[in-house]
């Protein structure tokens, strides 16, 4: 089967919108897949010939405060266990907050390669804001904008280095 590559990351910084950006448009969703569920969703993608498998992770993002945290939580633990490549999503506007801290503790105590991917830096004055996610201690960030596509191929060329 196709290598794993996981986008993790708390709500809201633009998870689904990179994987929608990064997957293949008509193939959407593998069906059938075993492990399949409400808060995972897989899709096909394919970076100059080398294919893999997306996980958009986080569906479920409702509830009270502790559920969701433990959702936070249980996302990075299986991206940790599954997943061949960790794409850490963060929200370069919003800056560092307390579920990154615990999302970046939980993937430096794993054994997979993490890229810290600094979000919806849509234009170049806004790129500087990447360097206090360095505070992370997940090495250099990798600037993005979902919306506007910039900086993802970049980001591409590193997740397939580690496939
Ligand atoms: P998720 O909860 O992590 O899956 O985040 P979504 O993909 O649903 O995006 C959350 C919000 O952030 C939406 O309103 C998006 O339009 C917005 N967003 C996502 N990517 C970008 C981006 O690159 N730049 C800007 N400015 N907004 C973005
Ligand atoms: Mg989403």
């Amino acid at each position: 089967s196709l290598p794993l590559v996981a986008v993790v990351g708390r709500p809201n910084v633009g998870k689904s919108m990179l994987v929608n950006r990064i997957a293949q448009a008509d193939e959407a969703i593998v069906h059938e897949m075993r492990g399949v569920t409400r808060d995972r969703s897989y899709h096909v993608a394919d970076w100059n010939g080398v294919k893999f498998t997306l996980v958009d992770t986080g569906g479920i993002e409702m509830g009270d405060e502790d559920a969701f945290q433990a959702s936070i939580r249980h996302q990075a633990f299986t991206a940790v266990a599954q997943a061949d490549v960790i794409v850490f999503l963060v929200d370069g506007r919003a800056g560092i907050n307390a579920d990154d801290e615990e999302v970046a503790r939980i993937l430096r105590k794993g054994d997979k390669p993490v890229l810290l991917a600094v979000n919806k830096l849509d234009t170049p004055g806004r790129v500087d804001e990447m360097w206090e996610f360095y505070q992370l201690g997940l090495g250099d960030p990798w600037p993005v904008s979902a919306i506007h596509g910039h900086g993802t191929g970049d980001l591409l060329d590193e997740v397939v280095v580690h496939l």
